[in-house]
């Protein structure tokens, strides 16, 4: 892999600070961001959706519907005699054209927003569906957990924070945890940077 050649073995894991952007080439891999102050070290993660499941889907069914309702067109010009199911049926096919647009710019909007999940030293990153929160110190989260039960999203995450605060279905539908180790691995990440802030780290040897 050519990022392998490029990037030197103490590079920051983050190219660009995850709450700024400011660029983070060629500072130590245990340092903080020159603009912003947020800390970073060598076992910050980043879980990044590459291409949401679902949406894509979505976006091509509207528009193959949008685009099959041209057909109909022609048929406005004779609207006053066509029957009444043929009426609905060119409606629709209007409707469906008039939605081509809105579809196109919330498509272009959604796949050019950066969804991700940051792990950093401060804290939690999250910009998910184009929104990105303020970061959620450490100490600020009580606990996290794999989404389980009926209505569980698949390799979603459940935040609680203190003061009783829930976040439901994190990397749901951005689908910023393929698998089902990804979601396992931040958990185990965001408990122990927990415990790590309250200091009831365990000593570990391996470490
Ligand atoms: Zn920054």
């Amino acid at each position: 892999m050519s990022t392998a050649a490029a990037q030197p073995a103490d590079a920051p894991v983050f190219k660009k600070c995850v709450r700024c952007d400011y660029s983070l080439r060629g500072l130590p891999a245990n340092h903080a961001c020159p603009e912003c102050g947020l800390r970073y070290d060598e076992r910050c993660e980043m879980y990044e959706a590459v291409n949401p499941r679902g949406m894509t889907l979505i976006v091509a069914l509207i528009l193959g519907y949008g685009l099959s309702g041209i057909d109909d067109l022609p048929l406005l010009a004779d609207f006053a005699t066509l029957s009444a199911g043929k009426r609905v049926e060119v409606l629709a096919g209007l409707f469906c054209i008039l939605l081509i647009p809105i579809c196109i710019s919330y498509a272009v909007r959604f796949f050019r927003s950066r969804k991700y999940v940051a792990v950093t030293s401060d804290g939690l990153m999250l910009c998910l569906a184009g929104v990105c929160e303020d970061l959620i110190p450490w100490s600020d989260i009580a606990d996290a957990a794999i989404e389980t039960g009926p209505v569980a999203k698949a390799h979603a995450v459940t935040l609680w924070l203190e003061h009783g605060v829930r976040l439901r279905a994190i990397g749901g539908a951005s689908n910023v945890f393929p698998t089902h180790a990804h979601a396992e691995r931040f958990v185990d990440h965001v408990r122990e940077r927990v415990a790590e802030a309250r200091g009831e780290v365990p000593a570990d040897p391996d470490r």
